[in-house]
């Protein structure tokens, strides 16, 4: 279901704008199979109906409550298919990916769509793009100066952007529109932080700051209250503020917002560390004239943190959490699962590699490793939870390979 607001994804303005398309082209019908042999699993299906759980031989597999696409996603995979169907012989572009998903966006390399990648500044990034080609922006969106660099090619821009996105961004245009400077808590160079603190530019003296955890906040925090070496300031933050930034004059008024995939529960404490540094150095009275708050995690993230909080408590003994090592849902859901459970975070069922051997990314490392003997003996009950950019076909193809795999050998 979506969610309130969703209709926000567009204005009148937007939509008188030619060249962009964000609605789809009426073709659900006609890329319903398609999304269905990619993405859907009968096996998922099954267990969901037995109440989650599914019992073969010595393992019980039990799934969370939430996991797997959330509605944006959906929303994306619909209209990137609806573009190809609708334009089976124009060339069509994405930035960056559309998900993070490799089967997802391996998928769409195949349907011929070539990817763009924009991590790099390089100006001439979309030199080779015509009047005559079509870009994608992807469910994170895209920042300002790109999205006008794409609009001045005379392109056609399908943009995917989910509405959870777009509501962010509405909250950061407001905060810079109204002299605040945005503190996003995210990931600097993740693509939806890149354009949701991008919108901050907007408005003429517009001022971000990312901050991506307790440290980074406290730091802020201490700055505002305290003050402190500008330069070592500016320095840590380099790559995370806004050209010009001067925090001397840019922390005197400070709203919050967040990548929308974001620990919600991180997001709201540093929300109260931005509050009270707010109030020890301006006091009380002046907190609602210089901090502004609103939670902009998106609903399905909270609903898939929500979901495997309750099954880490319940009687598992050990997790498998399946998405992209780049999703930042997935990864979030990763650490709530570590802190509870072994946890093995794989991307694909191709990470089951035997009846013994598991290859999968720790929570703390930046690589894969493979361990033995990850599944124990006797009985042993698995959770599943799933990032919301992981298709329910990989969901399914890991149960199904874990069972296959592993449990006849242990008969
Ligand atoms: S995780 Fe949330 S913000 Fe991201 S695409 Fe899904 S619904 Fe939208």
């Amino acid at each position: 279901m979506l969610p309130e607001g969703w209709s926000g994804l567009s204005t009148s303005s937007e939509n008188a704008q030619s060249n962009v398309v964000r609605r789809g082209f009426g073709l659900k019908a006609e890329i319903r199979e398609s999304l269905v042999t990619d993405y859907h699993s009968a096996l998922v299906e099954k267990i969901k109906a037995r109440g989650n759980t599914l019992q073969v031989g010595r393992l019980t597999f039990r799934l969370a409550e939430e996991f797997g696409f959330c509605y944006g996603v959906d929303f994306a995979l619909n209209l990137a298919y609806e573009t190809r169907r609708k334009f089976p012989d124009r060339r069509i572009f994405l930035t960056n990916e559309i998900i993070h998903n490799p089967r997802v966006n391996l998928r769409l390399r195949e349907m011929g769509i070539e990817f763009i990648d924009c991590s790099s500044p390089d100006p001439n990034k979309f030199s080779h793009i015509t009047s005559d080609d079509i870009v994608l922006i992807p469910a994170f969106g895209a920042p300002v100066h790109e999205y006008k660099q794409l609009q001045d090619k005379g392109c056609l821009v399908v943009d995917t952007t989910c509405g959870s996105v777009v509501a962010v961004w509405k909250r950061v245009e407001r905060y810079a529109r109204e002299g605040f400077t945005a503190i996003i808590h995210g990931k600097y160079a993740h693509e939806e932080t890149r354009a949701t603190s991008s919108q901050a530019s907007k408005y003429e003296g517009g001022k971000y700051l990312i901050v991506l955890n307790h440290e980074e906040a406290a730091c802020a925090c201490r700055y505002i209250v305290e003050g402190g070496d500008r330069q070592a300031f500016l320095e840590k933050f380099e790559q995370a503020c806004s050209p010009g930034f001067d925090p001397d004059n840019d922390l005197q008024h400070v709203g919050l917002a967040n990548q929308t995939t974001m620990l919600s529960g991180e997001s709201l404490e540093i929300a109260e560390m931005f509050r009270e540094a707010v109030e020890k150095r301006y006091g009380a009275e002046e907190v609602p004239n210089r901090f502004r708050h609103f939670d902009t995690i998106c609903s399905a993230t909270q609903d898939r943190q929500d979901a495997v909080n309750k099954l880490v408590r319940e009687d598992v003994d050990i997790m498998i959490v399946i998405g992209g090592y780049n999703s930042s849902n997935t990864t979030h859901l990763c650490e709530i699962s570590s802190m509870f459970k072994p946890t093995y975070h794989i991307d694909d069922a191709d990470c089951i590699i035997s009846a013994t051997r598991i290859r999968h990314k720790p929570v703390d490392r930046a690589v894969e490793v493979f361990t033995d003997q990850w599944l124990g003996s006797g009985d042993v009950t698995l959770g599943f939870t799933a990032g919301a950019s992981t298709p329910d076909r990989v969901v399914g193809e890991v149960i199904d390979r874990v069972a296959q795999y592993v449990i006849p050998n242990d008969r």
